[in-house]
């Protein structure tokens, strides 16, 4: 027997995450705050309670999948007392900070155990392999819940303090947008030679990414050690010839994306350290922070 599950919120994502554990057999709860969105899937074999504290009520295990953290407090502090004894799961997207302070809230509740959730994945990918989903807060609720949990995407545990999983996935959509921005960067520059971006990205720019992703294990040695040193490509080398923004200016387009990328690395060459690799750029970002 699989355990019932409510989920609180079918917007986008909700709706995928209903869907997947329905799919998977589970005996699934909807509630939504706007009526209309829970049809496919009461078609599909869920119950659609008429609160949310009927919704709660129904199942060990509660999702909520709001727009924001607000949101969140909006639907569950009326229905605050029905919480007391079960597993609460956030899979909406907040900062650490929110994550622990809706710990410390569910603890006051004496609910169960308390998850803050992070989902990599966009609701297409919910339940398929590519989606994975970063928790923090309760291990117990973890170990319990993991196989539940499974069916959305591949679960990791980030730790007992809640705020690890809002701080990972924020990491990973720096990442992310970093790579976007300079994607963006560089389709702006073939385009203004008219050459289609979507033969640049398949010949050109995807291959060489891909190529350079090859350097992130050495830079983040480098950072994890304090040690800079350039065996072969140093910052000096790197910020002599044209620079970022002066050719996008040159060119027409706009150099702003790039800009704090080459403000940074000058600024590391100015500092006195052009022998350093790339990676050094870090030194100025973290600022003066103790490293712990
Ligand atoms: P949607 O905008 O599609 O849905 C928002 C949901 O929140 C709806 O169910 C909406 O209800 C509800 N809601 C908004 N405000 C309130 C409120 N004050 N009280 C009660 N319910 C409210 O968003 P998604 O489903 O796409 O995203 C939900 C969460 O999932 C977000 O935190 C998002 O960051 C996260 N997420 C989404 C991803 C995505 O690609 N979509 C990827 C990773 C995370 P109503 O229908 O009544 O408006």
């Amino acid at each position: 027997q699989k355990a019932p599950v409510t989920v609180l919120g079918l917007g986008d994502m909700g709706r995928a995450l209903a869907e997947a554990l329905l799919d998977s057999g589970h005996s699934v709860t909807v509630w939504n705050r706007s009526t209309g969105k829970a049809d496919h899937l009461v078609a599909k074999g869920a119950a659609e309670a008429a609160s949310a504290r009927a919704a709660i009520e129904a199942s060990p295990l509660v999702i909520a999948c709001l727009l924001d953290d607000a949101s969140v407090y909006g639907v569950l502090t009326p229905a605050a007392e029905v919480l007391a004894g079960r597993t609460l799961v956030n899979l909406t997207t907040g900062s650490p900070d929110q994550a622990r302070e809706m710990a410390q809230w569910a603890e006051k509740q004496d609910v169960g155990g308390f998850l803050d959730g992070g989902i990599m994945a966009v609701p297409s990918m919910i339940g398929g392999s590519d989606a994975f989903i970063l928790y923090s807060g309760s291990a117990s609720a973890f170990d319990q819940y993991r196989d539940t949990l499974a069916e959305l995407g591949a679960p990791t545990f980030a730790g007992a303090d809640p705020g690890l999983a809002a701080l990972l996935d924020l990491a990973l959509l720096n990442g992310m947008y970093g790579m976007f921005a300079g994607f963006l960067q560089a389709a702006a520059i073939v385009d203004t030679e008219g050459i289609p971006v979507t033969e640049f990205s398949a010949t050109l720019l995807t291959p060489w990414l891909q190529a350079v992703i090859g350097l992130l294990p050495e830079f983040a040695r480098q950072i994890d050690t304090g040690q800079y040193a350039a065996e072969e490509s140093n910052l000096a080398m790197q910020t002599s010839g044209v620079g970022f923004v002066e050719f996008a200016e040159s060119i027409g387009i706009s150099g702003e994306l790039m800009a704090p990328m080459q403000r940074l690395m000058e600024q590391r060459v100015d500092d006195g350290h052009g022998g350093d690799d790339l990676s050094s750029v870090f030194e100025l970002i973290r600022k003066s922070r103790e490293r712990k």
